[in-house]
This record gives C-alpha cells, structure tokens and sequence, in this order.
C-alpha cells in the first residue's frame, strides 16, 4: 500500500448549518477518504477529495450481494479546543473483524487511523461547538466488481465520510419504552450478528417499523434459536442491574461488541460494581421485575452512549423500571463516560486519543 495521501481541497466549500438544526446523519463536510482495492494491486491509492457522489456499475455486488461492513464513532471538541476521539483503534479492530466475517480482504488498522486524522485536520470545521454535538464518522466498506456471480469480490472501495450530529438528548437524558420481540429476529450463532454489516440493519428495519406503530421506541431483540434470552436493545448492547448485579449478555457470536459495551464494563470494574456476562432470559427478568429486584435497565452505544429503559412490553404485560425514571447507575454511567470522551475528566490510559 502507498502510505502517501493525496489531498484535493474543494474549491466551493459548504455553508455550515447552525448547530440547533444538525439533528442526525444530514450534513456532510467538506471532504471524504476513499481508498481502492484491486486483486492485482492490493489497498492503493488513498486519497482526500471533495465530497461528492460516487459512480459504480449497476452490477457492482454491493447492490446484489450485500458485501459490505461499516463502523460508527465520533470526534467530540474539547473546552480546550483539543480534538478528541474515543478509542477509535476499536472501531478499526473491528472493521476488520467484519471484513474477515463478510470476505473482504483486511486494511491496515494504523494507516485507516492515520486516513481518518488527516480528513479530520481538513474538515476540521465541521466539528460543532455546543454541548452534546460531535462529528459522526462514518467508514465503511462496499464491495465494487461488476460481476453477478455469487463469489467475494476482487475489488472494494473504503471510504471515510464526516457528519456534524446534534445532540442526543437535547432535552436532558430520558428512558424509552422498549417492545420485547417475540417473532422477528436479528441475527443467529453462526449468521453475522457480530459483524457491523448492512445486512443485519436491513433485516431489523421490519420490526422497528412494527414497534413504532405501537408506540415503542425500539425492540428488545431475543436470540434467534430459543427466542429466549436477551441480545441487544434496537442497535445497542443492554445491560440489567438485578438485585445489586450488573448483567449483559455474553457475546455468543450474535451479538455485535460495543466498544461502549467494552468501556462500560471496564468502568463498573473500577467502581467495584458486580458484573456478570451470561446468557440473561426474559423470563429471569420479569421474575426480578415481580420480585422487585429489577432496577434498572439500559442501552450502550455510541449514538446515545447509555440509553435507560423505562419500560418493557413482553407478551403485552408491561415490565416498568424505575417508574419510568433513568436510573442512578445510568445516570452516573453516562456522566462519567461523556466526561471522558470529551476530555473534562481523565479517563483509562489509551481511550482518549
Ligand atoms: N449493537 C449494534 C447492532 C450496533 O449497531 C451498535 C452500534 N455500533 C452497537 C451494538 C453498539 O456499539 P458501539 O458501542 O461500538 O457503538
């Protein structure tokens, strides 16, 4: 691979929308990575360009076949000005976890993060200033040969493209009420649920379409043999605290490893808290809920950083949590963990780059 990035500046650059009507995923920057790999010559030719649309042929597989993997993290503006990520090598570690997943050939973790720095230092800008917004970052992965045959394709783009995002919770961190789904399922041990790729999204957008029209804001996803024990909440890890314990489901190779997920375990270790990693069922938690040891439950991930529950609806009896209230732990949770990542407090050695 040439380590040497070519960077074309935009003549015109974009006016800057104001930081109250960033909301999600709506604006782009200036500028985007892109990174092409071919059978013969490898990952070649990374580049800084104007952002703009990308031509492919309509046989590309990535319209057919799906191969595809992305990642999401976030640069957050320190008081100081500093520009700050929050373990980005994760999020590359993990990319590359999916391509092996989906047959596509691995990139070079430190040079993808030396690609993404140098687009940050020329979209810089973009960063927004007010409390809770950051820059969304989006790399991903398509698969490009135009060849319908059903056989990993031979050549790839990696793309890096920049989002300034409002704030999650404009309006103060608040709980949701979550659907337990009882039918549809999000991925299986031996399916590619530990993998970020666009399939899995794809394959969850029915039942959130259901769960909306009945009034919830996510589902809680049951694993796909047994639909028995708990997997993830919509797209984030959950955790449980019954009974003084904080539990999350172990990772059985359905469910995708937060890097929140990560950090959150890390911090409970350091606050001397009780973790468990283990298969939890939802009849376990509605036993706790009726034996009034289930205080408090909630979603990790990077959008949100730490979602609570405030309600559960499993085979329509409605589980309430905290009467509705974000728990303490949670509370704590997402203070610490948004303290770090926007360097007000100091966090494990290596989280804050
Ligand atoms: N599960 C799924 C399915 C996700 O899409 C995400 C978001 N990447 C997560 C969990 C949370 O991961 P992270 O904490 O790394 O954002």
């Amino acid at each position: 691979m040439t380590y040497s990035i070519s960077i074309e500046q935009s003549k015109q650059l974009k006016t800057k929308p104001a930081d109250e009507t960033l909301g999600f995923g709506k604006y782009y920057t200036d500028h985007m990575f892109i990174l092409d790999y071919t059978a013969e010559q490898g990952w070649h030719s990374p580049r800084i360009i104007p952002y703009q649309p990308i031509s492919l042929d309509p046989a590309a597989k990535i319209f057919h076949y799906g191969q595809s993997v992305f990642e999401g993290l976030k640069a957050y503006r320190a008081e100081d000005g500093r520009l700050l990520l929050f373990r980005p090598d994760r999020n590359f570690k993990r990319l590359n976890i999916s391509n092996a997943r989906l047959s596509i050939p691995a990139l070079d973790e430190q040079f993808a993060l030396e690609a993404l720095i140098k687009l940050l230092e020329v979209d810089q800008d973009w960063i927004p200033h007010s409390e809770g917004t950051s820059l969304y970052i989006r790399p991903f992965v398509i698969a490009t040969e135009s060849a319908l045959g059903v056989a990993p394709s031979l050549e790839y783009k990696f793309m890096i493209i920049l989002s300034p995002v409002g704030s999650y919770y404009a309006e103060g961190i608040h709980p949701v009420k979550i659907y337990v789904e009882p039918g549809y399922v999000r991925a299986v041990t031996g399916g590619v649920g530990n993998a970020k790729t666009a399939g899995n999204y794809a394959a969850g957008l029915k039942a959130q379409e259901e769960a909306t029209e009945k009034g919830y804001s996510q589902v809680l996803w049951l694993d796909g043999v047994h639909k028995k024990f708990i997997e993830e909440v919509g797209s984030m890890n959950v955790f449980f605290k019954i009974n003084g314990t904080v539990i999350t489901p172990v990772l059985n190779g359905s469910i995708l490893e937060g890097i929140t997920r990560s950090s959150i375990l890390e911090l409970l270790e350091h606050m001397n808290i009780p973790v468990e990693q283990r298969q939890l069922s939802m009849e376990e938690v509605y036993q706790a809920y009726q034996d009034g040891t289930l205080e408090e439950a909630f979603g990790t991930g990077t959008a949100a950083v730490i979602s609570p529950i405030g309600e559960l609806n499993w085979r329509d009896e409605k589980i309430i949590i905290q009467e509705g209230r974000t728990g303490e732990l949670a509370a704590t949770l997402y203070h610490t963990l948004t303290s770090i990542q926007h360097g007000r407090i100091e966090g494990p050695a290596g989280w804050v780059v």
